[in-house]
């Protein structure tokens, strides 16, 4: 697990939630992870892998510094929460991402600086109105902001959102900024909110803001060599990590658009570790030299 997950510092949804970490401290999971697998002999080299090539045996997996060879091949490249770009929405001072803004409503809905508080979606899609009525449970009003006039999402989950009594839509309109909070204490207070037709720009107080406008999966570094859904997300046979290539496996967010979350990866991650195993037994594969791996997993 060495992903998004640890770039945010509060898993909501996970058994580990016992307190903020203030940082990675040495017997954080990410290091007992690594440091295992050092022990059964991985070779962990931290580079972006920029090409594939998966014609031939071994396959080909290239970085800027080294080219790695590989009998097995496992994908899990992870798929990123697509954000807006706005005054206020970024990292670091001024901005209020992880201090009120979130791309994950069933990773972060339920923290306690958005319990009965306002809420607001960003969205038109069936994720956002899923995003929407999951928020409802904690949040005392969830505003869903489009910039249309109308919802690209299904019609039942339109109704569903439709017909809640704590939503409320606020249809044609983007946001333009996110500001602070009145105490001064750095989480998000509220945002200017445009409305795209009249040009008119509005205060709306908030205290939480969950963009749910899609993801985007870790794959154009493969070039059209594994079959990919009209997403972008890797294809895996139902109930395996196989690909559509024999050999090469995928695990994680990286294939799965519908829960996209960490333990489910690690769940995956377990399945295509177990498979790229059964590969590598029945092909009787043999370590093949310095820069190459028996097994590369991205
Ligand atoms: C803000 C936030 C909060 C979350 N909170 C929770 C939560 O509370 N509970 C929960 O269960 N889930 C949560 N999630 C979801 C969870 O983080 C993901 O489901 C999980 O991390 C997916 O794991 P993964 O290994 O598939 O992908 P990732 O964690 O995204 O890891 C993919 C890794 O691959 C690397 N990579 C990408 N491309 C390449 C390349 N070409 N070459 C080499 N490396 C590459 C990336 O840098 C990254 O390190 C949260 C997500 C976010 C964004």
């Amino acid at each position: 697990m060495d992903g998004q997950r640890h770039r945010s510092r509060r898993p909501a949804n996970h058994h580990h939630r016992r307190r903020e970490l203030p940082r990675l401290p040495r017997r954080h999971p990410r290091h007992r992870h690594r440091r295992q697998s050092e022990r059964f002999g991985t070779k962990i080299f931290t580079e972006t892998v920029t090409k594939v090539d998966f014609s031939s045996k071994p396959f080909k997996l290239f970085t800027d510094s080294r080219t790695v060879l590989a009998d097995a091949v496992i994908i899990s490249t992870g798929a990123v929460a697509k954000r807006l770009n706005f005054a206020g929405s970024g990292e670091g001072a001024g901005g209020f991402w992880n201090r009120g803004i979130s791309a994950c409503a069933v990773c972060d809905g339920a923290a306690p600086i958005f319990r009965n508080k306002p809420l607001v979606v960003i969205g038109g899609g069936d994720s956002a109105m899923e995003e929407a009525n999951f928020l409802t449970k904690y949040g005392s009003k969830v505003y869903i902001i489009h910039r249309r006039d109308t919802f690209r999402a299904s019609k039942i989950m339109q109704q569903r959102a439709l017909s809640n009594p704590k939503i409320e839509v606020i249809w044609n309109s983007s946001v333009v900024e996110a500001y602070g909070d009145e105490d001064g204490k750095g989480v998000l207070g509220g945002l200017k909110v445009k409305n795209v037709v009249t040009g008119d720009v509005s205060d709306l107080k908030v205290c939480g803001l969950f963009f749910a406008i899609g993801h985007e999966p870790a794959t154009k570094f493969l070039d059209g060599q594994l079959e990919l859904d009209e997403d972008g997300y890797v294809v895996t046979k139902p109930g395996t990590t196989k690909t559509s290539v024999v050999g090469v496996f995928a695990a994680g967010d990286v294939q799965d658009k519908k829960y996209r979350q960490a333990i489910t990866a690690a769940g995956t991650g377990c399945m295509a570790a177990l498979d790229a195993e059964h590969y590598l037994q029945e092909i009787g594969s043999q370590e093949v030299g310095v820069e190459s791996g028996l097994c590369a997993k991205l």
